[in-house]
């Protein structure tokens, strides 16, 4: 058991961030930037939440998000700030369409144009660790309980409990309301809010397929598909920037799905790439599968009826006790659910934790 003074020194504020996703980094890095003591627990062995990337052929390719849009600030501004090396989605050729019977679409309607960060979207949040003081994240580290009171909060996870002035919960609000035990009870508006709150794409699968030639794009094939069918919905080419790797992903609602059945997920992904792309696609050199429904620290085992509705709610900018702040894209007034949103509720809690201290 550790334990933090709650001051480390006169008039220097001490924050818990729980979370290590983009939210819980944005708040973070703010937050020592305005000069507070942060630490960061993470209840997995890796930083990012549902930016997960993985090298493959020595490139990227992303599990969770992929692309983030011109229209937004927050992340290009980041991207430049730490100048991560981009590259935009492939467009180029037709899209296919199936109802039950393939059809060529004239051009892709399918995707938007939206830029990739080249060392995947994870990048983006490692970039941000990169810039908090050694030891600041302690990774491992699943809180289970916040006690908030008149002298500040602890924050417990089964091996530290850290006495801090404020607390961030970087975390999807229903999945925080699910798993971590307030002392006292978040109060009945915030609860019933957080808990009817959908977490973004909690309920997806994303496979991904790598190949050793994009051979769809030598087709004139850009590499989407929308599918009526199932299970899979839509494809999108996600190969690197000169090609390499060659890919394509596919998102899948989980329900329907095996739950803990990846490979055949995978399988079914396969027969569904043949269908749409032809022989050339049933043997992959590798299948990925995230099936973001099944891990613990995103999705709530209580995700039934949940929706968007309650995105960026103002129960979500009130501190709870005074003391308790939220953050996770859930939580933001603008671009809710991507990357742009989760790095807006960071700098927000960060913002609001500091004007708390003053
Ligand atoms: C398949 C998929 C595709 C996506 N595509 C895109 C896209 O193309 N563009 C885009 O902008 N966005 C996309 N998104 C959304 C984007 O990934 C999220 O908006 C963003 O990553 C959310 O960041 P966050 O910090 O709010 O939450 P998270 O990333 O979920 O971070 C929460 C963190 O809290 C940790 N945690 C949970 N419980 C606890 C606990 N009790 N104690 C300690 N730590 C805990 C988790 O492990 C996690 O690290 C996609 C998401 C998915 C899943």
């Amino acid at each position: 058991m550790t334990s933090n003074a709650r001051r480390s020194r006169a008039g220097r504020s001490e924050a818990v961030v729980v979370g290590a996703g983009a939210g819980g980094l944005a708040a973070a890095t703010a937050l020592v930037d305005a000069g507070c003591a942060v630490t960061v627990l993470e209840a997995r062995d890796r930083i990012g939440g549902r930016a997960h990337s993985v090298t493959i052929d020595g490139g990227a390719i992303d599990l969770g998000a992929t692309w983030f849009w011109a229209n937004e600030p927050l992340v290009a501004s980041l991207v430049g700030h730490l100048e991560l090396p981009t590259f935009e989605q492939h467009l180029v050729g037709d899209a296919l369409f199936d109802a039950g019977v393939v059809q060529r679409l004239d051009g892709n309607p399918v995707d938007a144009p939206a830029t990739r960060v080249a060392a995947g979207a994870q990048s983006l949040v490692e970039a941000l660790a990169d810039r908090l003081p050694d030891g600041t994240i302690r990774l491992g580290r699943p809180v289970h309980t916040i006690v908030a009171d008149a002298d500040g909060v602890r924050v417990c996870t089964p091996t530290d409990e850290i006495a801090a002035d404020h607390v961030v919960v970087a975390v999807p609000p229903p999945l925080a309301a699910e798993s971590i035990h307030f002392v006292p009870d978040l109060p009945g508006d915030v609860r019933r809010t957080a808990e009817r709150t959908a977490v973004w794409m909690g309920g997806m699968v994303k496979a991904v397929a790598v190949y050793d030639a994009p051979f769809w794009r030598d087709r004139g094939l850009s590499g989407a598909a929308i599918s009526h069918v199932g299970p899979f919905r839509e494809f999108h080419d996600h190969s690197g920037p000169d090609g390499r790797p060659a890919a394509i992903f596919g998102f899948a609602p989980a329900v329907g799905l095996p739950v803990h059945d990846d490979d055949g997920i995978a399988a079914a992904f396969r027969t569904q790439l043949t269908t749409l792309f032809g022989r050339d696609a049933a043997h992959p050199t590798m299948t990925r599968v995230a099936n973001w429904s099944a891990e613990q620290y995103t999705q709530p085992t209580a995700a039934v009826g949940a929706g968007t509705g309650t995105y960026g709610h103002a129960v979500f900018h009130r501190p709870v006790h005074e003391r308790i702040h939220w953050a996770s894209t859930e939580t933001a007034p603008a671009f809710a659910g991507h990357l742009e949103g989760a790095l807006g509720s960071g700098l927000r809690a960060a913002a609001a934790v500091a004007e708390s201290a003053r």
